[in-house]
């Protein structure tokens, strides 16, 4: 359980289920994945014997094989804080429960806390995540530290707040500057580590507590160091009302970020549930991506976002848990919440039509399509040659009602049963370039 050492050529028979690049989904019932010794996949393909495969096969049936989940949105600080204040509106719950939290993720703290939450997130079946820290770049550069040595894939950002921060010790008139100088310092020192497995995100929290300086110097930064730029857009009507109020010149929420040179291709944006059509068109055209977190948005009353239309619109639009607004760190709950969240929206009349999704469609979103929302379906997402080998093994009888009673379920049963009766122990290993991550309970030596 290292990220360091040499990669283990790996030899997996199991089944495995996948969406393909090109479209659709891939359910082998009886298949053997191949890695090499860099951590990639070699092949996918119908099991036909140990003959074939150039390694000892480990016969991981009747354990099902997956793409790891890419975990758009997530706040390290907040995990402590999961699931508590339930019935409270967003800028309330920030300041009750949230903010005193992150004041104190100082560098001790995260160096407690970070590995334990890397190891959280393989547990649940997560093998890429988008976070953001605190405003501390000590501890951003513990959380750092911890990611690089779990193994776990991780893009990180210092918080960065020059208004309504909650460090009341530092000097107004230079808070800009050292935010910024920071987070320059910080990508200089993480982006693109260890092969691109470590990335930074620059990370302004949301228009409420940063200035039209701090957006727009933080995207040149982002831009500087090809990295990434993510923020929070258009989550509670609360919060609409205070950038409404903060940016009286802009024409809405989106307008505060696109004239900061906020909108491109590195760009995520968290949430963005209550958008007008013209903002819709606008995040398109500009490229950016969004992070859909439903379980936050019903956990917090924010809204309902209208996905499938969405997804007609063009967006591109990846999964996040954002613990701790969503109350689990788990791509599987974000999914069951999605759909809880599309079927109330048929019941107040504001679906597509024919915009249901499938659970195919559910695990695409958690795993290609979060990892093309960050520029890197090429690499992580599917299983299929040549990517890299980040993928989990699932045990999908922890599943079952009636423990022993398994019946053989297709795709789209198999699926739908891991996102509605999501086992906490199911995700039994969990792997980042053929190397197994500390937190699921492991699989004998190979995972
Ligand atoms: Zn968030």
């Amino acid at each position: 359980m290292t990220s360091s050492g040499p990669i283990r050529p790996l030899a997996l028979r199991a089944r495995i289920v996948t969406p393909l690049a090109a479209g659709g989904t891939l359910d082998l019932a009886d298949g053997l994945l191949e890695t090499d010794d860099g951590g990639r996949i070699i092949g996918v393909r119908p099991w036909r014997g140990a003959a074939d495969a150039a390694v000892e096969v480990a016969d991981l049936r009747p354990l099902v094989l997956l793409p790891g989940m890419v975990d758009l949105h997530a706040h390290l600080p907040q995990l402590p804080n999961a699931g508590l204040g339930a019935g409270l509106d967003l800028l309330t719950w920030l300041d009750r429960y949230i903010f005193p939290l992150e004041h104190a993720y100082d560098r001790s703290v995260a160096e407690r806390q970070a590995p334990a939450a890397w190891s959280a997130f393989a547990a649940a079946g997560t093998t890429t995540v988008l976070a953001y820290a605190a405003i501390w770049p000590d501890s951003t550069d513990a959380a750092f530290e911890a990611a690089e040595a779990h193994g776990i894939r991780a893009i990180i950002g210092k918080v960065m707040m020059d208004r309504l921060t909650y460090d009341a010790g530092i000097d107004p008139g230079r808070i800009l500057e050292s935010s910024l100088r920071q987070s320059d310092e910080l990508a200089s020192r993480w982006h693109g580590r260890d092969g691109g497995r470590l990335q930074y995100a620059f990370t302004p929290r949301f228009a409420v507590s940063c200035s039209a300086d701090l957006l727009r110097e933080s995207a040149a930064l982002a831009r500087l160091h090809g990295a990434y730029w993510q923020t929070h857009l258009s989550e509670d009507g609360g919060e609409i009302n205070e950038v409404r109020r903060l940016f009286p010149d802009a024409r809405d929420y989106l307008d505060c970020y696109e004239r900061a040179g906020g909108l491109g291709p590195k760009s995520i944006f968290a949430h963005a549930i209550h958008l007008s059509d013209d903002e819709v068109r606008r995040l398109v055209a500009g490229g950016s991506a969004v992070a859909h977190c439903p379980a936050s948005n019903v956990f917090l009353a924010s809204g309902l976002m209208p996905l499938a239309a969405y997804r007609a619109a063009g967006m591109r639009v990846g999964l996040g848990s954002d613990v701790a607004g969503g109350p689990e760190a788990s791509i599987f709950a974000t999914m069951r919440a999605g759909v809880v969240v599309q079927r109330a929206l048929e019941l107040t009349g504001r679906a597509a039509p024919d915009g249901a999704l499938r659970p195919s469609d559910w695990l695409r979103a958690g795993t290609l399509d979060g990892a093309g929302a960050l520029g890197l379906s090429h690499s992580i997402g599917s299983l299929e040659a040549g990517k890299e080998a980040d993928l989990i093994a699932i045990d999908p009888g922890l599943t079952t009602p009636l423990p022993g009673d398994e019946q053989p379920l297709d795709t789209e049963d198999l699926l739908s049963r891991l996102i509605f009766r999501t086992h906490p122990n199911m995700v039994r290993a969990a792997w980042v370039r053929g190397r197994p991550l500390a937190g699921p309970p492991g699989i004998g030596g190979i995972g």
